[in-house]
């Protein structure tokens, strides 16, 4: 079964995480040991999104798609998108850290050039409501309904949440949203929701550096769908998606 990380960090965490730092040989190793064969590859948010994507071009162990942190207040975004945009197969964008809503307008450039240049959008969800709350990333789609998202830790890492996330998601009926399943461990709640928006619309990921593959992988083995269902949440989907963009 071909399995790829469809969400990973490399780099160096600011207090958030205690000044913890992962470099790209430590995150090939993990890999490889658990059996991943490609990832996503996000930066940390005290990693500038040129260091990583010059560390991982350089190198051709491993296959990586990166994802650029999209910060609004970061001044070298808009010439690091541009000299790189081919490269760059995801925008990532981090309410809570950044502590604005998906819908705030200093988004709106990069939403539109996300659309414009079909990159899939992954937008991390949590539990701080007022600002990650999947609901903003919901508002995000119905506004742009051809872009796409990837909704993180299934829209909420807790099951009250995503729960409810993946009953919205399923009246929207959507081609274009996707669930990931970083950081989520509560495997019988997984089930249901893959039940319920159905496995072509879930992302496998592990959230290293701060979780490992090994301790997902066995959730999507777990769930009661067929093989080829877990395939599409180990890479089909993602590779999808990819290949659309
Ligand atoms: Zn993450």
């Amino acid at each position: 079964m071909k399995i790829i990380d469809g969400h990973i960090h490399i780099g160096k965490w600011s207090n958030i995480f205690f000044n913890y730092e992962t470099t790209v040989s430590q995150a090939i190793d993990i890999m490889k040991s658990s059996g991943v064969e490609a990832a996503v590859c996000l930066p940390t948010d005290a990693t500038p999104n040129e260091k990583l994507f010059n560390e991982i071009k350089g190198q051709k162990e491993f296959k990586f798609y990166f994802a650029a942190w999209i910060n609004p207040e970061d001044k070298e975004l808009d010439g690091f998108l541009e000299k790189n945009l081919r490269g760059i197969s995801l925008f990532k964008i981090h309410p809570s850290v950044q502590k604005k809503r998906v819908t705030d307008n200093s988004y709106k450039k990069y939403i539109e050039s996300a659309l414009e240049n079909k990159k899939p959008v992954v937008i991390h969800c949590g539990r701080w409501k007022e600002v990650a709350s999947y609901e903003h990333a919901l508002e995000l789609s119905k506004k742009y309904p051809d872009l796409k998202i990837i909704l993180a830790h299934l829209g909420g890492d807790q099951p009250s949440l995503y729960l409810e996330c993946a009953s919205e998601v399923k009246k929207i009926n959507s081609n274009n949203i996707y669930l990931g399943t970083e950081s989520v461990r509560e495997f019988y709640f997984v089930n249901k929701v893959v039940k319920t928006v159905g496995a072509d619309k879930v992302i496998f990921g592990s959230d290293y550096n701060l979780g490992l593959p090994k301790m997902y992988i066995p959730i999507v083995e777990s769930l009661d769908i067929t093989e080829s269902d877990k395939e599409l949440i180990f890479s089909g989907n993602l590779l999808r998606i990819l290949n659309n963009a």
